[in-house]
């Protein structure tokens, strides 16, 4: 049967629902924890995302994938009580959002170490948890070309990808070629990978979004909402029109198949203050209106948000 590792436990494919591919309960930089100034009691975060969680089950939302890699405040336990307070499926992943955001234990460990610790945490459970991961992330560092270490991070989690079934979900899909030769010298499909963040105002001009598809990778456009038109836009931000003309203009393309999207909002940011008014719901209350206004049917809302992410995360044994 197909499965999806959540964190309370396994659950099939196809009770996922609606699912936001690529998210955040919260995310900081390693060491932000240790700042006086940006502690937060569990009763501060409760407040901050129960609320977020339980708008997004109301517009019919199903599942969470939070895609805070180790190293970045990412905190199962937690994962698990809001997933019962809430109702929404949390999927939780192994692996780090990049080279840069490891710390200097996983950056001196060896790709056959890195390796046993995302097999375990996929197949094992996360520290004591008991809850398995049911994504693996990496990504490229900042600088805009892949690292020895972010290297060395891709290769324990392609043969991790192998071994276990489980997806590969990457942070920034520019400089995409060592990336994939690591997955063809280890044997994985690319349709386990989805390369993130295509989409955002630096990287998409810099994304061989063509050559990725060509060589059936998936694209995610997974930082929807962070538009140049928001108060305080990020420096990732991109203007709102040209990030959904881009999407469509792939869609008609016939490349609806290895599109995924999300918002890559932070419930509850853990060290800075976070993109104001920006949210998971973003997908409800903006994406879905504006695919809606554009003449996008239900037929493709549905291959975006419930089908394709399905297939991509269900376990292959
Ligand atoms: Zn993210």
């Amino acid at each position: 049967m197909s499965r999806v590792n959540t964190v309370l436990g396994p659950v099939p494919a196809a009770e996922l629902g609606f699912v936001a591919v690529h998210e955040h309960v919260g995310y900081g930089m390693p060491g932000s924890e240790l700042d006086t100034q940006w502690w937060k009691t569990p009763e501060q975060r409760y407040a901050e995302t129960v609320p977020k969680l339980r708008r997004f089950r109301e517009h019919g939302g199903g599942t969470f994938v939070d895609v805070t890699g180790i190293c970045n405040g990412r905190d199962v336990d937690y994962y698990k009580s809001l997933s019962a307070k809430t109702g929404v499926h949390i999927v939780a992943c192994t692996g780090f959002v990049g080279g840069d955001t490891a710390l200097p234990h996983f950056a001196r460990a060896s790709v056959d170490y890195l390796n046993r610790q995302f097999v375990h945490e996929i197949t094992v459970g996360i520290g004591d948890t008991g809850s398995r991961a049911g994504v693996i992330k990496v990504g490229v560092s900042r600088g805009g070309r892949m690292t020895e270490l972010d290297k060395r991070i891709y290769r324990a989690a392609a043969r991790a990808a192998v071994m276990t079934g489980v997806p590969i979900l990457t942070h920034l899909a520019i400089d995409p070629e060592p990336a994939v030769a690591i997955f063809e010298e280890e044997g994985l499909p690319l349709h386990r990978v989805l390369f993130g963040h295509a989409d955002d105002g630096p990287n998409a001009p810099n994304t061989p979004h063509e050559w990725i598809f060509e060589r059936g990778g998936r694209i995610g456009f997974d930082t929807f909402g962070y538009e140049t038109e928001l108060a305080d836009p990020p420096f990732w931000a991109r203007p709102r029109r040209e990030r959904l003309e881009h999407f469509l203009s792939l869609v008609h393309q016939g490349h609806l198949d290895q599109l995924l999207a999300s918002a890559d909002a932070n419930c509850s940011p853990l060290g800075w203050p976070g993109v104001r008014g920006h949210t998971v719901n973003y997908l409800f209350e903006d994406l879905i209106p504006d695919l809606r206004d554009a003449g996008v049917d239900q037929a493709t809302i549905t291959k975006l948000f419930v089908d394709n992410p399905a297939d991509f995360l269900t376990i292959h044994s």
